[in-house]
């Protein structure tokens, strides 16, 4: 399908905007608007520019601006900046780039400059109306519109000074400027502009007082406008000047478009910014009316007639037969015309409504018009003579599937809608004798639309297919939001004014006539039908179902105010409660489908409330408005904005929801308004002998099954209508005193036998006999309403007719009990129903019990697999072991799981296999990426990969490796497999069609087969650690370490003597079964070991972005690093979302952690051993400090988890060579907690603040701050003054044990996961307690003090040499970041509430990078708060050889790869991650309607939804980021295109 033009331009217009926006507006807008009228406060920048526009500059514009338009050499400072702005590149190139240079060259000549000379000098201010024109905002209004554009862009159509001299260049600059213009001015402007009033553009109620002021200045401030009519006659000048440039017509002096050539057509483009001043200047109709005002509108009208008339008839269109037609025809320029003189059309009218002398005049002069254009139409033929009924009309002979017909006709239009103004106005009924009431020719007025409302019937059926497409989106435009107040609306009112003038009889004939019907319907013998159209059976019912539409539409339609006695918002309300029968709705979605008005107004927020209730959003979707339900009968199946398709979905609705409520399904026509006088005869079309002729035939059709000789819409149109009658009559009685006054007797007619043709029975027997036709059964209660509305009116005029003083409020109260009884009955069939559904529920969980106890077995079984395949710690609780007073999870004494099997399913193959060292691999798909998510040090510059050492995590944790998996389980050799399978496709693809994928193959990254997660590596599952070794003793620190130390010695030594051969030394005391050059057996198969490569070489390429290298002897320690840093990150997220520290995961994290934990505690023994023993000596240094080891960090600048960590995974190897078999790793781990924890808290006490010394603690210390105060003390006596003074130890210890707790619980965590212990009941929520489970946990006392206490004589020499270490000294005087504990969680930046607060800010940023200019896309990174200035050239940055964006720029140094931002100007989160892969995210912002505003088109005020705000930053800290963009980017493959980089 042809798309319309103005989505066409609508690209262009996108460029322009940003053009606009960003130089233009930006410079101009902001404060200038604000200062324009005081002048005072313009900053100088813009002073200039104003000034250059307004004032001097004309002076100084005049030699040279003009002569350097394109080189901009010559200009002076503040000019060049005007210059600059306005015509740079952007706006050359808008249009087509290239040809802007040379079109530029010419336009420097003369008349040009007279032209530019005009723009600036007073000239342009007094040149058409000079006096006008009051000092302030007026002057730029009125400049603005009036002269500015008009003067500019067109070809000085107000005859200005040169219209001619314009040359093809200047004309593409303006050309670019104006047809964008009013576009920009209408909808962004306000954006831009004013920032906060875009919010209030349509309530007006939340303006703020000064922008109020504008917005009167704009809208109603016309003065100036109504001013240039009367003495300038603008608005006829307008319109003339228009339509002299529109010059191709037909012979009947019709506009043709199909006969422009580009260049005409795209003049016309430009003609048409024409109307928008013509918009300005009716824009809001005048209070009062002079004389002069009178006759100059009148004038305009008159001009406005001849435009129409130009209109009327264009575009004619002829049924096609036998061949298709060959091109489709020109259309879109009459329907953006028509488009485009919508909202004039209206205001005209609305100008018409404000007075009756200028109404009379304007109808009159209107209806001569119109019989201007028709002259031709009755002339020729002899007219046609129709008799049905015993009724007989004349009318044309005419066809509209043979003849042409034309869908446009604004004259018609007009008059129809003037015609509604002389009864709403009453002007019709107190001035008939100035009314040429009499000249009215019904037949004629009603003859064209009629025919236009029958094509589109036609069209409906399928009579037109031949003619293309271009004729289905004329019809489509023609019912659409944006055309059908003056198009469709229109027609069915002139439809309703000639109904209501003619004998209703004569009107039906004709109708019926029209749509070639009437033949089907005058027939004696209605079976003739059957016979003569068995082939075009199905497009005859279609024609009848489309007329019994528009038949209930024109009797029906009345909420118009004039038509029926109805407000102006009772029509919104009406249109908004039939939107929401269709379904509940969203804002915006109303929006769209009601019309606006000249002022973007659509009465919406005034009437919203009365009629839905507003259901708040979730954290996703948007808040929707859902229909009272006491405005569900006012629902009508035939509203006559809905199409075929929302009708049908109305209908189901509504039918549920009667369903529901246990109600009958009948969806009977809704109490329609009392009509206006003038229209009142109407109601007569309801009972007209052609009428009930028409609904007995199709009774009497519906008495036989359909067989498609007829159609149930057509019998529901028909049972529609007689409601509608009986309605009618109904109220007819209800309102009248007598019966006199009652008009309507359908129901006494509807009981008499149909005349000839119809050999029936009376309509009423028909319906009868229907009632319980089994074929009808859907229209039971639709017919059962009918009868029973029947009954009541019977009853009611017999009542009036006997007594004319009864009382009528009885009635109804009747009719109420009958009611009461009927839904007294259906309530208990639905109990009784209910009663036999709950009863068969019964049987049927009754059946599965049984089936469950047959099968036990097999039952139990597969609930067991269910239980085995969640996480073991979810399980734990109901376990017995939890009862036990003690759980440990590290140290001889930790209890590790009773199962040690673990059996696991390959998602792949659907294999089961178990868990084993040297079984066949199975691996967990994984992701991992670097973070700096947890980072205390944002601007920390990342280390040389090559010779970063990432030994010792700093405790700023500037960069981490985070992993992450879905929890899917495959075979290893399944995986490499479908990898591999990958690869090929990749390869397969990239041969085919360039671009990227979602993922990122040769980088390794891959989805997972069963979730489409993004991962790039797979996890080995390993088998759980062995049970310690109870038979060996449990040495004691001392012992410990000296042994260590022992063993350590020897390494170095042998190492020493391999490096450098045999230098004499001492020999070490080697201690017993230590063998230095034990090689420990591999526990792992083949398999196994190469996933444990792959993995690690993952992590190692992450980390350090290098390329894999399995020699490099920092592998393993990256591996290590994942798992800490992953372990680190998750310990905060549950203790910031107050979750228990177990038991709380899901499974895929406590699979991924278990499977991360056990695989880094094996990772050593695929690396050489002798690195994994160089590690451990240097990371035991820090604790142990060892004069022989190099570079070791003092405490301050070691995370002492990490530590840990490292330190007990490299253990392993050490431990390895030990074969005395008299020690178990287990005590080794226990005493490395042990130091490392005292470390810790030494360093935390190292790092001590005194708080306000507010409280202090009465009554006795405890322990715990004795012994902190003793250590306290201990580390002053090292360090003196560097520490602050402390009284007492009660603040210490509460400052220890805030700090020291995160670092327990990650601690807990990993030994978890290391050694499978199950977690204390106490750790699985949150109560009280945790700190005394989490010692005891970790096998430390609650009194973490005593850990110093007894091992005082060795630890108070290490903590010596702790504080001695140089870099300790260094760090307390302030050297370098000293980092607190516990390190506070990073959370997003702040975001204001009001978001006009952020456009604001973003409109006063300036790119860094060029001098101030405004930023085009200013973009704010949520994670530091920076603002970039994206999308840009000017802050383009090299990253790897390769220039791309500030914003991926920025994620690079702020968050390592992965970013999240704001782009203000659109309202949009941004998500990147590399440089290829990004996605948009709904902004955590809302307006009051719970809906997001992408791209701020909308522009209501919006405000911080923090729940939302909060769900993108567990996003982040979750390291989700990734994942939410390679499902949005497989989700939407357009995603992948964009070039992420370049924002
Ligand atoms: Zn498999
Ligand atoms: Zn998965
Ligand atoms: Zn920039
Ligand atoms: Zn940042």
């Amino acid at each position: 399908m042809a798309g319309p033009p103005w989505i066409a331009t609508c690209c262009r217009h996108r460029n322009l905007f940003t053009v606009w926006n960003r130089n233009l507006f930006t410079v101009w807008n902001q404060e200038p608007v604000y200062s324009l009228e005081s002048g005072t406060c313009l900053q100088p920048g813009i002073r200039n520019l104003f000034t250059a526009w307004n004032q001097e500059p004309v002076h100084s514009l005049e030699p040279e601006p003009v002569h350097s338009l394109e080189s901009g050499t010559g200009l002076q400072p503040g000019i060049r900046n005007l210059f600059t702005v306005w015509i740079q590149e952007p706006v050359y190139s808008l249009e087509s780039g290239t040809c802007s240079q040379s079109g530029t060259g010419s336009c420097s000549q003369s008349g040009i400059r007279n032209q530019f000379t005009a723009w600036n000098q007073e000239p342009v201010y007094s040149l058409e109306s000079g006096t006008c024109l009051q000092p302030g905002i007026r002057n730029l209004f009125t400049v603005w519109n009036r002269n500015l554009f008009t003067v500019w862009i067109q070809e000085p159509v107000y005859s200005l000074e040169s219209g001619t001299c314009l040359q093809p260049g200047i004309r593409n600059l303006f050309t670019a400027w104006n047809q964008n213009l009013f576009t920009v001015w209408n909808r962004n402007l306000f954006t831009v502009w004013n920032q906060e009033p875009v919010y209030s553009l349509e309530s007006g109620t939340c303006l703020q007082s000064g922008i109020r002021n504008r917005f009167t200045a704009w809208n109603q401030e016309v003065e100036p406008a109504r001013m240039l009519m009367v003495e300038e006659n603008l608005m006829m000048t307008i319109i003339r000047t228009f339509v002299d440039h529109l010059r191709h017509r037909d012979p009947q002096g019709r506009f043709q478009f199909d006969r422009y050539t580009a260049q005409q057509a795209f003049k016309f483009g430009r003609v048409q910014s024409l109307i928008g001043d013509l918009k300005y200047v009716l824009i809001s109709p005048p209070p009062e009316w002079c004389d002069q005002l009178r006759l100059k509108f009148l004038d305009g009208f008159d001009a406005f007639l001849d435009l129409l008339r130009c209109m009327q008839g264009m575009d004619p269109v002829v049924r096609q037969v036998g061949q298709h037609i060959e091109m489709e025809p020109e259309w879109e320029a009459a329907f953006t015309l028509q488009m485009k003189l919508t909202h004039i059309i209206s205001m005209i009218q609305e100008w018409c409504c404000t007075d009756e002398r200028v109404l009379i005049e304007a109808y009159k002069k209107c209806l001569s018009m119109l019989n201007q254009c028709q002259d031709g139409l009755s002339d020729g033929e002899q007219p046609l003579s129709l008799s049905l009924a015993g009724h007989s009309v004349d009318t044309f002979r005419y066809q509209v599937s043979q003849e042409k017909v034309s869908i446009h006709l604004p004259v018609c239009r007009l008059l129809a809608g003037l015609h509604v103004l002389l009864s709403r106005t009453e002007v019709a009924s107190r001035f008939p004798e100035q009314l040429p009431l009499g000249e009215l020719s019904p037949h004629l007025l009603i003859e064209l639309p009629l025919r236009c409302l029958v094509l589109c019937a036609q069209v409906h059926a399928g009579m037109w297919r031949r003619n293309g497409f271009s004729l289905i989106n004329q019809i489509y435009y023609y019912h659409n939001v944006k055309c059908r107040v003056e198009m469709f609306d229109k027609d069915v009112i002139m439809l309703q004014v000639g109904a209501s003038m003619m004998d209703p009889n004569h009107f039906l004939m004709i109708v019926l006539s029209r749509f070639e019907l009437f033949h089907i319907f005058s027939s004696v013998d209605i079976r003739k039908r059957y016979r003569e159209a068995n082939k075009d059976v199905a497009q005859q019912n279609t024609l009848i179902e489309e007329m019994l539409h528009l038949i209930v539409m024109v009797v029906g339609e009345r909420y118009i105010p004039g038509i029926g006695q109805v407000e102006p918002l009772d029509e919104v309300r009406r249109e908004i409660l039939h939107q929401l029968s269709i379904r509940p709705m969203a804002h915006s979605e109303l929006v769209k489908a009601l019309p606006e008005n000249g002022n973007r107004e659509t009465g919406l927020e005034r009437v919203i409330d009365s009629v839905a209730s507003f259901k708040k959003p979730g954290v996703t979707g948007r808040g929707l408005y859902e229909l009272r339900p006491e405005w569900n009968k006012h629902f009508n199946l035939y509203f006559h904005h809905y199409s075929r398709a929302d009708q049908s979905k109305a209908e189901e609705a509504q039918r549920k929801l009667r369903r529901q409520n246990a109600e009958d399904t009948a969806l009977p026509p809704p109490l329609p308004p009392l009509l206006c006088p003038l229209f009142g005869s109407l109601v007569n079309v309801l009972q007209c002998d052609v009428l009930l002729a028409v609904e007995g035939a199709v009774l009497q059709w519906a008495v036989e099954p359909s067989g498609g000789g007829w159609t149930e819409s057509m019998l529901q149109r028909v049972l529609h209508l007689v409601g509608m009658a009986l309605l009618e009559e109904q109220q007819q009685l209800e309102n009248s005193s007598g019966d006199d006054d009652v008009t309507l007797r359908y129901s006494s007619k509807i009981t008499r036998p149909g005349e000839a043709p119809s050999t029936s029975g009376s309509v009423l027997a028909l319906l009868e006999s229907l009632q319980n036709a089994p074929h009808l059964e859907v229209h039971k209660d639709m017919i059962t309403w009918i009868l029973k509305m029947v009954g009541s009116i019977k009853m009611m005029r017999e009542r009036t007719s006997s007594s004319s003083s009864i009382n009528i409020n009885q009635e109804p109260g009747l009719e109420e009990t009958v009611r009461d009884k009927d839904k007294a009955e259906r309530k208990r069939k639905a109990e009784m129903a209910r009663l036999r559904r709950e009863k068969i529920m019964a049987q049927m969980s009754e059946m599965q019990k049984h089936f469950i106890n047959e099968n036990k077995e097999l039952f139990q079984q597969s609930m067991e697999e269910l239980e085995a395949s969640t996480s073991a710690a979810e399980h734990s609780p109901s376990s017995s072991e939890l009862t036990c007073a003690s759980q440990i999870c590290v140290g001889p004494k930790r209890v590790d799981v009773a199962d040690r099997r673990q059996l696991v399913t390959c998602i792949l193959c659907q294999e089961e296999q178990e868990v084993r060292g040297l079984g066949r691999a199975m691996v967990l798909a994984a992701f991992t990426q670097r973070s700096t998510v947890l980072s205390k040090n944002r601007s920390r510059s990342f280390p040389d990969p090559e010779h970063h050492d990432p030994l010792f995590m700093h405790p700023d944790l500037s960069m981490g490796i985070h992993t992450a998996s879905c929890g899917h389980i495959m075979h290893a050799t399944c995986w490499q497999r479908y990898f591999e399978a990958v690869q090929q496709k990749e390869q397969r693809r990239q041969q085919r069609l360039r671009g990227h994928t979602s993922y990122d193959v040769e980088n390794g990254e891959f989805l997972c087969p069963l979730c489409e997660c993004l991962s790039n590596t797979v996890i080995p599952l390993l088998p759980h650690t062995p049970s310690p070794d109870r038979s060996v003793d449990h040495p004691s620190l001392e012992a410990w370490l000296k042994r260590t130390s022992q063993q350590i010695a020897v390494l170095n030594s042998t190492h020493r003597k391999q490096s450098h051969g045999a230098a004499q030394e001492v020999e070490p005391v080697v201690p017993d079964g230590f063998r230095v050059n034990f090689i420990p057996p591999t526990p792992f198969s083949s398999s196994v070991v190469e996933m444990m490569n792959t993995f690690s070489m993952s992590a190692y390429k992450v980390g350090l972005k290098v390329n894999p290298n399995e020699q490099d002897p920092r592998v393993p320690v990256l591996s290590w690093s994942s798992c800490a840093y992953t372990m680190q990150s998750i310990e905060r997220l549950l203790m910031d979302e107050k979750k228990p520290l177990f038991g709380s995961l899901p499974c895929r994290q406590d699979d991924c952690l278990s499977s991360l934990t056990r695989f880094s505690s094996a990772c050593w023994t695929s690396a050489p051993i002798r690195t994994v023993h160089s590690h451990f000596i240097r990371l035991l240094a820090v604790l142990v400090p060892d004069s022989q080891v190099e570079g070791t960090p003092c405490i301050l600048n070691t995370d002492m988890f990490h530590l840990l960590v490292y330190s007990v995974l490299s253990y392993s190897s050490l431990h390895s060579l030990d074969q005395s078999g008299r020690s178990s790793v287990d005590s080794a781990h226990l005493h490395l907690l042990h130091v490392v924890t005292v470390a810790h808290l030494v360093q935390i006490l190292l790092t001590f603040t005194i708080e306000e010394l507010s409280m202090d603690q009465d009554g006795e210390e405890s322990e715990e701050e004795q012994l902190t105060f003793q250590l306290y003390s201990s580390l002053r006596e090292h360090l003196g003054s560097a520490l602050p003074e402390v009284s007492s130890g009660w603040q210490l210890w509460r400052y220890v044990k805030v700090g020291i707790l995160p670092f327990l619980r990650t601690t807990a965590l990993f030994f978890h996961y290391l050694n499978s212990s199950v977690p204390p009941a106490d750790l699985l929520g949150t109560g009280p307690g945790q700190w005394e489970a989490l010692c005891s946990y970790l096998s430390l006392p609650s009194n973490l003090l005593l850990l110093y206490q007894s091992h005082r004589p060795l630890l108070e020499p290490l903590i010596y040499r702790w504080c001695c270490h140089p870099g300790v000294g260094q760090m307390l005087q302030g050297g370098g970041v000293l980092v607190r504990f516990p390190r506070e969680s990073n959370r997003l930046i702040n975001l204001p509430e009001d978001y006009s607060i952020l456009i604001n800010q973003a409109s006063s940023f300036t790119c860094p990078r060029s001098g101030g200019d405004k930023s085009r896309a200013p973009t704010l990174c949520l994670v530091c708060g920076c603002m970039l200035c994206s999308q840009s050239y000017c802050c383009q940055t090299e990253v790897d050889g390769e220039d791309v964006g500030a914003c991926t720029a920025h994620t690079f140094t702020c968050g390592a790869g992965v970013g999240l931002f704001l782009r203000v100007r659109e309202s949009q989160v941004l998500f990147v991650a590399g440089k290829t892969k990004g996605c948009f995210y709904p902004p955590p912002y809302l307006d009051d309607y719970g809906e997001t505003d992408q791209g701020l088109k909308r522009g209501n005020p919006l405000h911080l939804c923090s729940e939302r705000y909060m769900k993108i930053e567990r996003l982040w800290r979750q390291h989700g980021i990734a994942e939410v963009i390679g499902h949005a980017q497989e989700a939407n493959q357009t995603l992948v295109a964009i070039d992420w980089q370049h924002l």
